[in-house]
């Protein structure tokens, strides 16, 4: 029988377990099984890992504990630009958005780029205009208004310095949220969704939108989603590089992910991790940062959400 699975991520980062309390880490634990059982049951009742890998990136827009959506951290003009991107293993039909204002779910408009249009990614003022077109309204800016992000841009507003969500400053955590499904037809997808880095300016995009580097799905290999230091995930186009290494050195996605986050990125000075999943339902998560928000549900039943690497 046609295994079915799907794994979420909500950033990877340091994080300092000693400044986490008991109650913090429930909070992301239950915003990540609600997400998790949201795309689970999309696929258990026979929907496509594209249904599965949008409402459960949704759902982690929609919670502000997660650098996306409605917890998008602040840029050096004290607004909210988010990207993010979706893919179709079975077609290889892709969608993306970057430098959004206001919209409550950029996952969404990201498939309406790619089921609406015939382009693959739209930026900027032109992509508002596509949302205003397709009957999006942009929310005041105070539904994106976080106190926590607002203070994490405060420290560094007026300098040149740029921050990573989850850097490993003292209180860092969440970050970059994302998905990947494998339905029960065997077709698998990939979508991921952020705010990018605090104080980021000049209309800096990083490789959550970048088909290919934070983000890819195609049937034969596999479907990735990426979180970490986007400028050296663009640079190791390491969403493909994983596809790449199963299809042409047949390696296992789990000996693919691994070498690409544990070797491939490090060696150029990135961190961060990956969520994959291939077309027979087997899921990778690794990462080379101390933590990574995660969590997998696999139709043999096995299911985890995990914060640190070891627990
Ligand atoms: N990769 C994202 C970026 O560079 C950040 C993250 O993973 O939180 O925009």
């Amino acid at each position: 029988m046609q295994k079915y699975a799907i794994a979420i991520h909500g950033g990877a980062g340091t994080l300092v377990k000693g400044l986490m309390t008991s109650e913090k880490e429930m909070a992301y634990k239950s915003a990540l099984t609600e997400a998790l059982n949201l795309g689970y049951e999309i696929l258990k009742s026979g929907g496509s890992a594209l249904d599965a890998v949008e409402i459960a990136v949704k759902s982690l827009e929609d919670c502000p504990l997660f650098n996306a959506g409605r917890g998008a951290v602040f840029t050096a003009e004290g607004t909210h630009e988010m990207d993010a991107s979706i893919m179709d293993g079975q077609n290889l039909k892709a969608g993306a958005v970057s430098l959004i204002t206001g919209i409550k779910n950029p996952v969404s408009l990201a498939r309406a780029v790619m089921e609406q249009t015939e382009h693959v990614f739209l930026a900027g003022e032109g992509a508002m205009q596509f949302a205003k077109e397709q009957g999006y309204t942009p929310l005041d800016p105070t539904y994106f208004h976080d106190d926590f992000r607002y203070q994490q841009w405060q420290e560094i507003k007026g300098s040149d310095h740029f921050q990573l969500d989850h850097s490993d400053k003292k209180d860092s955590k969440f970050g970059t949220v994302g998905a990947v499904a494998c339905d029960q037809n065997g077709n698998i997808a990939a979508a991921t969704s952020t705010g990018g880095m605090t104080n980021k300016k000049w209309g800096r995009v990083g490789d959550s939108p970048m088909i290919g580097a934070g983000n890819y799905a195609n049937n034969k290999t596999c479907a990735v989603s990426c979180t970490g230091s986007g400028e050296y995930f663009i640079r190791g186009v390491v969403a493909y590089d994983v596809s790449c290494l199963i299809e042409h050195k047949a390696m296992s996605l789990s000996d693919a992910a691994n070498e690409v986050i544990h070797q491939r990125v490090l060696s150029l000075g990135g961190d961060g991790g990956l969520i994959a999943v291939d077309s027979e339902g087997n899921v990778a998560l690794p990462f080379n940062t101390e933590g990574m928000y995660r969590a997998y549900k696999l139709s043999t039943g096995v299911e985890e959400v995990l914060i640190y690497g070891k627990e």
